[in-house]
C-alpha cells in the first residue's frame, strides 16, 4: 500500500464560474491559472504521484507549456493514472477536503464526487469529499482565493 498527499491554492479573479472536481460551478468570481484551475483535481493529481513517488503536477504538467493553457484539469488526472497503471498502482481510495469561505459546496458534493470516481475508475463510495471554512481567517477567509488537500491510497497488489 502506498499513501499520497495533495495541496494546491488558486487566487480568485475575473470570471464567472470555477471548476471543482471536474464540475463547473457558476460563480462570482473565476480562479486565476494556467490550466483550468481546478484545485480539487490539482491536489488528486498531486496526492496521486505522491503516492506513486513520481513527484508532483509541476513537473509533469508545467504551468509554462501552451499545451496546459487553459486546459481540463480532468486530462491531468487521466494521464496521471496512466503514470499509476504502468507501475501496477491502483486506487484503493481517496479522501479530499475543500478549503473555502465560498462557493458552498453542499449542492454540488454529489456531483463532483461521482466525477472524480469516474475519473479515478472506483465506485462512488471510494471517494469522499469535505469541506471547511477558515471561520473567515486568512486569505481564505477574506475569500481571496481556495484550496484543497487530498489524501490517497494506492494498493500496489501486495499487503505491506
Ligand atoms: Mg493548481
Amino acid at each position: 500500500m502506498r499513501v499520497g498527499s495533495g495541496f494546491d491554492v488558486h487566487g480568485f479573479g475575473p470570471g464567472d464560474h470555477i471548476m471543482l472536481g471536474g464540475v463547473r460551478i457558476p460563480h462570482s468570481h473565476g480562479v486565476v491559472a494556467h490550466s483550468d484551475g481546478d484545485v480539487l483535481l490539482h491536489a488528486l493529481c498531486d496526492a496521486l504521484l505522491g503516492a506513486a513517488g513520481l513527484g508532483d503536477i509541476g513537473q509533469h504538467f508545467k504551468d509554462t507549456d501552451p499545451r496546459w493553457r487553459g486546459a481540463d484539469s480532468s486530462g491531468f488526472v487521466t494521464a496521471v493514472l496512466g503514470m499509476l497503471a504502468k507501475l501496477h498502482l491502483q486506487v484503493v481510495n481517496a479522501d479530499l477536503t475543500l478549503i473555502a469561505q465560498a462557493p458552498r459546496l453542499a449542492p454540488h458534493r454529489d456531483a463532483i464526487r461521482a466525477c472524480i470516481a469516474q475519473l479515478l475508475q472506483v465506485e462512488g463510495a471510494r471517494v469522499n469529499l469535505k469541506a471547511t471554512t477558515t471561520e473567515g481567517l486568512g486569505f481564505l477567509g477574506r475569500v481571496e482565493g481556495i484550496a484543497a488537500q487530498a489524501v490517497v491510497l494506492l494498493s500496489d497488489g501486495a499487503q505491506r
